[in-house]
């Protein structure tokens, strides 16, 4: 079910869906509402029963409470997600299903934030993860002066991914004495990025992913911005440093890591190598890759070629089953109800800055979110 096409016999709205209301709060008890007639919806000319918050005024529907509110097109959004994450580009997706190209970046974005939401919701009902392999996936935004990392947590033993955030890099690597020229010319127009970009966001990983008793065992590779902020935990965090350069295959301690890069590259696009589809905002790469581990974690099984091979959320015991996309997108959830880390705040207003381009539209929190 990807929206309340039949909302069931006697449903109650649980919540006063305005965020400024007291009863936004599902904690709040005796909120009061009144049904406030009903209209026909254009997709489908099916009546949709409208209420009324008797405390803030606020009127609202069953398709208030749906991933799909306010769309004019709401059936398209599993479409997007399955062909986002199976390889397709923004505008092959247009092309396939028929709409703008816009609509498509529109669309992956409140995906995004969704997915933003359900991981974090969804997380909290994990256990502790006490074996996290860490590595940072290396890619670039808008052109290869502009390079980043998706610094990624990834449970040992299940691939579950854990947290991600994003840090801005400058171009490094071999260059062309013309090259080099450019990158000086950029950031004497643009600024440099922040020399510990990484440390920042490694200690926003570890206050993610680090229990507050117990030890953790933490596998990184040799990067010198990974040591302090691990150090910071003394005798909780337990580092095992494998050399960046040491043959990357299953015996390799970042085996998991190195297994979820190859994911992402082979099942987005904008990662893929020598690729033409590179994402022009780290925003928009940070949006496709709350989509992925979504998709990751939740709906697709470890083992490709066995058909029945658990997905990380069942190996971690947090789920039965696996999910399908409708089970994802089947309830809208409200961003004034669930605790966002740090950098996913950013994320979820799209508050990302590309250097060289203007600021894009950010996301305001309004109706439709
Ligand atoms: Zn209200």
């Amino acid at each position: 079910m990807i929206y309340l096409k039949h909302p069931p016999k006697g449903w109650q709205p649980p919540f006063c869906p305005n965020e400024k209301c007291k009863f936004h709060s599902h904690l709040k008890a005796r909120w009061g509402y009144k049904r406030y007639g009903s209209y026909i919806r254009k997709t489908d000319n099916r009546r949709i029963q409208r209420f009324k918050c008797l405390s803030c005024g606020r009127t609202f529907s069953t398709q208030t409470f749906s991933t799909t509110y306010w769309q004019k097109k709401p059936f398209i959004d599993a479409m997007i997600f399955s062909r986002l994450v199976n390889g397709m580009c923004n505008r092959q997706i247009a092309r396939d299903i028929g709409v703008d190209p816009t609509t498509i970046d529109r669309k992956i974005s409140r995906l995004g934030r969704h997915c933003l939401l359900f991981l974090t919701v969804m997380g909290q009902n994990g256990p502790t993860a006490r074996q996290i392999v860490y590595d940072g996936l290396e890619t670039f935004e808008l052109s290869q002066y502009y390079q980043f990392h998706h610094n990624i947590a990834v449970e040992k033993g299940t691939d579950f991914i854990l947290f991600f955030n994003d840090s801005e890099l400058r171009r490094k690597g071999r260059m062309t004495k013309v090259q080099k020229r450019r990158r000086a010319e950029l950031e004497e127009l643009h600024g440099r990025p922040d020399p510990r970009a990484i440390e920042k966001a490694t200690k926003e990983v570890l206050s993610e992913v680090i229990p507050p008793q117990g030890m953790v065992t933490f596998y990184t590779d040799d990067h010198p911005q990974y040591r302090k902020p691990i150090r910071r935990y003394g005798n909780r965090i337990r580092h095992e440093v494998t050399p960046g350069r040491a043959h990357r295959d299953r015996n390799n301690n970042l085996w998991e890591s190195n297994l979820t890069d190859l994911f992402i590259r082979h099942s987005g696009r904008n990662h893929a190598r020598e690729t033409i589809a590179w994402s022009k905002r780290r925003q928009s790469s940070t949006e496709h890759l709350a989509i992925f581990a979504v998709w990751r974690n939740y709906i697709l099984g470890r083992r490709q070629k066995n058909r029945r091979s658990p997905t990380p959320a069942m190996e971690r015991g947090m789920l039965d089953h696996r999910l399908r996309i409708e089970d994802v997108l089947e309830c809208r959830l409200f961003p004034g109800q669930v605790e966002l880390a740090e950098s996913w705040r950013r994320y979820y207003r799209r508050d990302v800055v590309t250097r060289a381009l203007p600021q894009e539209r950010r996301h305001r929190l309004g109706y439709a979110q």
